[in-house]
């Protein structure tokens, strides 16, 4: 049996998967006793390795990883081969690699964990721990001997109230999933490619498990993860389940006991705008903590809005504003700006309807487009932002209506799209 080690990089975008990740592992009684080190930054990796390399046959070390962070890491990834030259296995998972295995793997890793990676890694360190490498696993891409991306087969969908939302064991918390699948396919967004389009809910009796046992703990604050948390308990995720929210809403609230706290479709989840209405707002104000709402709006443009494949229109986004305001919470709204063949007139609409929405009372979250692997617009580039639209948001900006990273995005989404394209 090899010693074998795990370092997982815990750098900040990527905490929730990390934390999924590791409670997939605590869940396998095989795996019991696998060191693993969480380093959150480069120097600490560097630490960990080398502390890992001193007791251990082989050490894996896990990178999950977002399109942006692809930026300028094949050289650091190359440093770090250099100076760890031997039993280490260079693993990346998450939306970036799952959609673009064979750029990952050139890019310098080792194995491609695709799609949902939790399974995956804990068979491949199961293989690796009894002397197997872990070519030809269901979920891994690798490259041969001549430099093609060869794909071990697809792994069905995972069973979510089978996986630990996070690490209780090792102490890495994060927050629970409740969905993951989304049916809708928005041109711009990974999410549907990922997990696919049939939604799949973590029970209520088992978010409300793991929400007793932070609470035991003394994290009476619980947030959520879902494409969309209106859909919860939605067999076909485009519609709402009111008896399906109302009881993971209260069984959690129940578990928690009276100090406890649920943030329901305020950050890091959303929801869409024709879920909005009196009947979800009451859950909300009965249930939940949040003063907001974080709604996916995107575009303006009901061109836009149909190219993108949105399955709303603009008066579902202006409606469920005016409801969240009514139901006296704050509306926070998200607007993708510079979507492929987006032109003036489309964005004079997302103007004007910014303005409307803003005299509502709703504040804006300012997104600009990045292409991203196995989407409908990969490889497609950003429409830059006019000078008159640029100050207009700046403007915006300034008055504290609009918030957002969308000018560091527009830069980055135009690299990204000529990356892609140099390298197609
Ligand atoms: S943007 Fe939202 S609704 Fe559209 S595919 Fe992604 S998660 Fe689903």
């Amino acid at each position: 049996m090899a010693r074998a080690a795990l370092i997982l990089y815990y750098a900040k975008p990527n905490r929730f998967s990390i934390a999924a990740l590791a409670g997939a592992l605590e869940a396998r009684p095989e795996l019991r006793g696998l060191p693993v080190d969480f380093p959150s930054d480069l120097a600490r990796l560097r630490r960990a390795l080398r502390a890992a390399l001193r007791r251990h046959d082989l050490v894996v070390v896990g990178f999950s990883l977002a399109t942006p962070q692809m930026e300028g890491l094949p050289p650091l990834l190359a440093r770090l081969r250099e100076d760890f030259p031997e039993r280490v296995l260079w693993l990346a998972g998450g939306p970036h690699p799952s959609a673009d295995p064979a750029g990952t793997l050139r890019a310098g890793f080792d194995l491609v964990a695709r799609g949902e990676g939790e399974e995956t890694l804990a068979e491949l360190l199961g293989r690796l721990r009894r002397g197997y490498d872990g070519r030809g696993l269901a979920g891994l891409s690798w490259l041969d001997a001549r430099g093609r991306c060869r794909c071990g087969g697809a792994r069905p969908p995972a069973d979510l109230d089978r996986l630990p939302p996070f690490s209780p064991g090792r102490r890495v918390f994060g927050p629970i999933e409740i969905t993951r699948g989304c049916p809708f396919a928005c041109g711009f967004c990974q999410t549907s490619a990922l997990f696919g389009r049939r939604p799949r809910h973590r029970s209520p009796e088992v978010v409300a498990h793991y929400a007793g046992l932070l609470a035991s703990r003394g994290m009476f604050d619980l947030r959520v993860v879902t494409p969309n948390a209106f859909s919860y308990g939605s067999p076909d995720g485009r519609s709402v389940d009111l008896p399906a929210l109302r009881e993971l809403l209260r069984a959690v609230r129940r578990a928690q006991g009276p100090s406890g706290r649920i943030f329901f479709g305020s950050m890091p989840s959303e929801v869409r705008p024709e879920h909005v209405n009196a009947a979800t707002l009451a859950l909300v104000r009965r249930y939940a903590a949040n003063d907001n709402l974080a709604i996916g709006a995107q575009s303006g443009s009901r061109a836009q809005l149909d190219a993108a494949g949105r399955g709303h229109g603009v008066e579902e986004i202006v409606s469920a504003v005016a409801a969240t305001r009514k139901a006296g919470l704050k509306a926070n709204v998200d607007f993708i700006f510079g979507l492929p063949g987006e032109g003036e007139a489309d964005q004079e609409r997302s103007l004007a309807l910014i303005r409307r929405l803003v005299g509502l009372g709703a504040r804006i979250h300012a997104h600009w487009f990045m292409p991203l692997p196995q989407t409908r617009y990969a490889g497609l580039p950003p429409a830059p932002p006019p000078p008159r639209f640029a100050a207009e948001l700046a403007r915006l900006a300034a008055a504290g209506v609009l918030y957002g990273q969308w000018q560091g995005q527009e830069s980055l989404g135009r690299r990204l799209a000529g990356l892609r394209s140099a390298g197609a």
